[in-house]
């Protein structure tokens, strides 16, 4: 029988602590640290309770916490005398059963590992679905891990150590994060349509109107059409729109959704978590046969990333009317302008400005989106809610100094170009790092010829600059362009630089801000709020509707734009569960 929440939050703490016996390996004080804080009003806010105590604990404590836990590969293995819990989770692993080749290099990186951060290798071995990694991936992320930074890698054992404990206590609850799941294989079902040069490598690449971009759109279109939506079509740039009708005729709906398509090797769930949690929850509205005063619109955005062409925010933008005829004739590196691209997938270019929306039929646009940075895994947040959508200047420059002979040139006679970019990128990261929430990064910096033995006479870099609001953005590019400026007057350089860039802050609308804190408090969760440090289609919609966005945590540090980027099916539930209470919220505010 499965333990329920109503007994773990009423019974006895001596009881309640050994229900929880072998949650966090041999360190039942994390049990005991929570439980005066019950009732607990769900599994969520017990599993935040829990990683606090251990945040808030010594590091003494933590690392004793990391060593109680048996070595995945070392002697406990081999002698049987892993706990339950662990035999349980290293067989569904499969890693009992190692060819002779595996095992030894398990044990190489085993002992490189120890060496490296005197304790042991810690892996949810279940992994971000819960029903285990392969012996591959359990390398691979060990090979992966051994480079880390030591208190960087002390954190990630923690986490893992949090995410075994997850999986321990839904095991102990009965608890299965069913929608979750769904969300997780749909994700995985998607990620199978791959461009050519990319699928063969196994690498997830979609860009707009490939063969690949195509079966993306209509297996989206099938999958709404499963959910049960009342129309889905697949709109003239592409754009796989799915309607859920209002209780009455002519209500007004509420707009959401993200992009499918990809960057190059990109991760899985970048865009598409914000088009499958709202259909997960449109899908469990139809099957109650339940409607809401108000219509949802599901859009999967068919372009966001600007990769086959360079029109960013295209599927978005035809929404808000922002779509530029001149793109039709732009090439892909293969020479098919956007115009052939188009006619060859069916699509009516003539359609392309209808679709444009009448923001007087939306309550507004909101987004789920995995959060694409470190923030919300380091603070084991599962969850966080968008305050406003960075503002972004962008520039090209060149430092122009003289190239020079490295040997006979004095130090103080060089007006060595690079050494100039370099001084603007330190002072970039001393002076972004000052306010709260800017970034500012030189992402390229060449000497165009450069050679061992010249002083560099030219050097090319680019500055990216952002911040949450508009002033904020201004302020620091101000102060970045006077010290270049200052710099280059200093060291006797000239310099060139032009705006490439300038993209205004979206704020996230107060009160659709407001409904997902009010969601993500109901389930249990801390509310974090953080701005966008990324652009995304909400940016677009907000030119003409109030919008606000909900972040959801990523694995592996939150890395994005690439493979390794991952999230569990339980942060997938909280986010269904989340976005279901914003429908609610809403529903139950409509006249
Ligand atoms: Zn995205």
């Amino acid at each position: 029988m499965a333990l329920t929440l109503e007994q773990f939050n009423s019974a006895p703490a001596t009881q309640a602590l050994q229900w929880l016996d072998g949650l966090y390996e041999h360190s039942p004080w994390i049990v005991e640290r929570v439980l005066p804080q019950r009732p607990f009003v769900s599994l969520a806010q017990l599993k935040a309770a829990l990683a606090q105590v251990v945040r808030e604990s010594s590091a003494d404590a933590q690392l004793d916490l990391i060593r109680a836990h048996p070595e995945l590969a070392g002697k406990a293995m081999v002698s049987q005398s892993l706990t339950v819990e662990s035999t349980h989770e290293q067989g569904k692993a499969g890693l009992t059963d190692c060819s002779p080749a595996e095992f030894a290099r398990i044990q190489q990186l085993n002992s490189d590992y120890n060496a490296r951060f005197g304790f042991p290798f810690i892996l949810a071995v279940r992994g971000a679905r819960g029903l285990g990694l392969s012996r591959q991936e359990i390398i691979d992320t060990f090979e992966r891990r051994v480079h880390n930074h030591p208190d960087f890698e002390r954190a990630e054992a923690l986490r893992n150590i949090h995410r075994i404990a997850e999986i321990r206590l839904n095991d102990k609850f009965g608890v299965e994060p069913v929608q979750g799941n769904e969300v997780w294989d749909w994700h995985e079902k998607l990620s199978q349509h791959s461009d050519p040069g990319y699928a063969e490598k196994g690498q997830l690449t979609v860009t707009y109107l490939t063969d690949a971009h195509r079966a993306c759109a209509q297996r989206l279109a099938q999958g709404m059409r499963d959910c049960g939506f009342d129309d889905v079509a697949i709109d003239a740039v592409g754009n796989v729109v799915g309607r859920y009708h209002a209780a009455t005729p002519g209500a007004r709906s509420l707009l959401t959704g993200s992009h499918y398509d990809t960057v190059r090797n990109g991760g899985k769930y970048d865009g598409r978590l914000g088009i499958y949690v709202p259909m997960a929850c449109v899908k469990a509205l139809a099957q109650a046969q339940r409607r809401l005063p108000f219509g949802i619109e599901v859009v999967g955005f068919a372009e966001e990333e600007g990769q086959r062409y360079k029109a960013t925010f295209l599927g978005s933008g035809a929404l808000i009317g922002d779509f530029k005829p001149a793109w039709l004739e732009q090439k892909d590196a293969d020479g098919v302008t956007m115009r052939e691209a188009m006619q060859h997938a069916g699509l009516c270019v003539d359609d392309i400005p209808k679709l444009q929306r009448d923001p007087q039929a939306y309550l507004g646009f909101v987004e789920v989106h995995i959060e694409q940075g470190p923030v919300l895994n380091e603070l084991d947040l599962p969850l966080g809610v968008v305050t406003s959508i960075n503002g972004s200047l962008r520039y090209l420059g060149e430092v122009i100094g003289t190239a020079s002979h490295a040997g006979t040139t004095p130090m103080d006679r060089r007006r060595d170009a690079a050494t100039a970019v370099a001084e603007l990128a330190l002072y970039v990261e001393k002076r972004a790092a000052q306010d709260a929430d800017s970034v500012g990064t030189v992402g390229q910096l060449q000497v165009p010829n450069g050679s061992i033995n010249v002083v560099p006479g030219r050097c090319q870099f680019s500055l990216d600059l952002r911040a949450p609001v508009d002033s904020q953005r201004d302020a620091l590019a101000r102060d970045v362009l006077a010290e270049l400026a200052a710099l280059c007057e200093r060291r006797g350089l000239r310099y060139t630089l032009e705006e490439t860039l300038r993209a205004s802050a979206a704020p996230s609308d107060p009160a659709l801000q407001q409904r997902w804190e009010a969601a993500v408090q109901a389930q249990g969760v801390p509310v974090f709020r953080l701005p966008s440090g990324a652009g995304h289609d909400a940016m677009k919609l907000h030119e003409v509707m109030p919008q606000a966005m909900l972040f959801v945590r990523g694995q592996n540090s939150g890395i994005s734009h690439n493979p390794l980027e991952s999230t569990t099916n339980d942060d997938m539930q909280l986010a269904v569960q989340t976005f279901s209470h914003v429908l609610n919220q809403i529903a139950n505010d409509q006249p």
